[in-house]
Parts: C-alpha cells; structure tokens; sequence
C-alpha cells in the first residue's frame, strides 16, 4: 500500500550507504518523512537525503555515532525538533570484523580494541538508540523499533567472535525491550540479514571479487545474494500494522541460511 506511513517519522541509522540508504528510501516512499544518521560517512549520509527530496520526499541528516549517548539522546531530540515525533526507527548502523579479508582473529588473536568497538557499535549502539527512542515513543503510546542483527547470529563463522556475539546481542536486547513496552502499544523486533549485496560490509567481505561471491552465493540454499532491497521490505513489513500482532521477534532474510 503506498502512503502509509503518510504524517508518520522514520529514523534510520546507518543511513548512508547499504542497508540503511534503501530503507530510509523506502521509508520516505511509504509517506514517512526521515531522518537519516550516520557517524563519518557524511557525504553518503546527506546524498541519501539528497535522493530522498529528488524522489518528492522528506528527510534530514544528523550526523551520530551511536556508541555515544550525548550523541544519540542528541539525534532523537532533533528529530523531535525538526518533525515533532517518532514513530519507527531501525537501529541499523554496524561494523564489520575489521574491514579487511575474513577471518580476522579468533578469539585467542582478537585484539581489544576489536572487540570494543563492535561491541561500543553494533550491540551497545542498539541499547543507546532504544533508550532515547523508547522514552519518546512512551509519550506517544505508539512507535515501532527494528534492529539489525545478522545471519551471523545463527550461524557463527570462526573469527568473527565479537561481530557474532554482538549480533546475537541484538537478539537478546529485542527481545528485552520487546517485553518491557508491550502493553505500552510499541513493538519490537529484529531482523537477521543473510549475505547482502551493495553493501560497504559485503565488498569487505568479499574484497568484492566475484569469485568471493559466488562461494557465498553457494553457501545460500536459494543460491543468490540478498539485496537491500529485500531487507529494506522486511522492516517496513514489521513497521505496518499488517504486523501490528509482531513484536520480539527475529526474522531471517537469508534466502533460507538460518534454515540449515
Ligand atoms: P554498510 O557498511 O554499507 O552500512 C553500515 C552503516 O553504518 C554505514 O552507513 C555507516 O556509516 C554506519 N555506521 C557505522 N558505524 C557507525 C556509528 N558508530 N554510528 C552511526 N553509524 C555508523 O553495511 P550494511 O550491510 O548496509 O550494514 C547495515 C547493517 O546490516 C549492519 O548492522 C550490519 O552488521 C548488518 N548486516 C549486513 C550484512 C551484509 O551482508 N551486508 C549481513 C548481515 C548483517
């Protein structure tokens, strides 16, 4: 149905490139108006704007790292300011191992920092989000969350310990959030995306070669690679009230992985 979301405000982090980017778009095509997060990646964070308003849509940029609670309390007080209310939000933004060819250490090796920094990002960034978004949407007994976790979080691959465990961090944090707002009228779930196409995460993965893809292609019993645009259609999925009856739950877009 188009314009649903008409009169409604979406946020997304990790806006600027990949998953996010498509789904701020697809959010802005529902009717929503959006705003856009990112931490360093500005220049991806306003072209996904720019796209949005050339589409005949509305949408802001705040520049956010979401392992920052004066950032994060900061970008939802914005969205307040510019748009008067909050209504979805899908915490999206995350790192990868390293940014280099997989695997990158198991556990033994992993440095510190590594673990850090995912865990600072990709699970503690999850938390700060919901904690400012979920104080808005209690005022207006209404609002919907979507995380990000990944297929990684079922199917753990030996040197990604802490991208794995703050994957499967997300799960548990859902599942948290989803039961303590329930009778509040706000709903709660994640999404698990299997390998994803045009995203920066995959060409790290990969080193964007396609030989590289086409093993993991292999891997994935449908036998292709995911697209944005899959995922993008999931959260909004969840978001509608066609899934008004949903909450805690963790749905897989993986071309069938988690299944193995
Ligand atoms: P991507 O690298 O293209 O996008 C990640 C986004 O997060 C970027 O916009 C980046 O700027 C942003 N970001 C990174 N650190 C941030 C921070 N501290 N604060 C705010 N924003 C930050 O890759 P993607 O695949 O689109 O990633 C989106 C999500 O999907 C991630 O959580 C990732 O773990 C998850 N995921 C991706 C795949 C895949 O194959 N691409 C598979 C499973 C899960």
């Amino acid at each position: 149905m188009a314009n649903q979301f008409d009169g409604r405000v979406a946020l997304v982090t990790g806006g600027a490139s990949g998953i996010g980017r498509v789904a701020a778009q697809a959010f802005a095509r529902e009717g929503a108006r959006v705003i856009v997060c990112t931490d360093a990646n500005i220049k991806g964070g306003e072209e996904t704007v720019k796209m949005i308003k050339e589409a005949g849509g509305e949408a802001s940029f705040v520049k956010c790292d979401v392992s920052k609670a004066a950032d994060v309390e900061a970008m939802v007080d914005k969205c307040i300011s510019l748009y008067g209310r909050l209504d979805y939000a899908f915490n999206n933004a995350g790192i990868g191992p390293d940014g280099k060819r997989v695997p990158i250490a198991n556990i033994v090796d992993c440095p510190e920092e590594i673990w850090d920094r995912t865990i600072d990002i990709n699970l503690k960034g999850v938390f700060l989000c919901m904690k400012y978004e979920l104080k808005q949407m209690l005022k207006q007994k209404y609002g919907v969350i979507v995380n990000t976790s990944s297929v990684g979080a079922y199917k753990p691959v030996p040197g990604f310990c802490a991208y794995d465990a703050s994957k499967i961090g997300v799960i548990g944090l859902t599942k948290e959030a989803a039961l303590e707002v329930a009778a509040a009228g706000i709903r709660v779930n994640a999404v698990l995306p299997g390998p994803t196409d045009r995203t920066l995460l995959f060409d790290y993965l990969t080193g964007a070669k396609p030989e590289e893809k086409n093993k993991m292609m292999n891997v994935i019993p449908m036998k292709r690679i995911g697209h944005p645009e899959d995922i993008a259609a999931a959260v909004v999925w969840l978001c509608s009230d066609s899934a008004s009856f949903i909450t805690g739950h963790v749905m897989p877009v993986d071309g069938g992985m988690s299944a193995m």
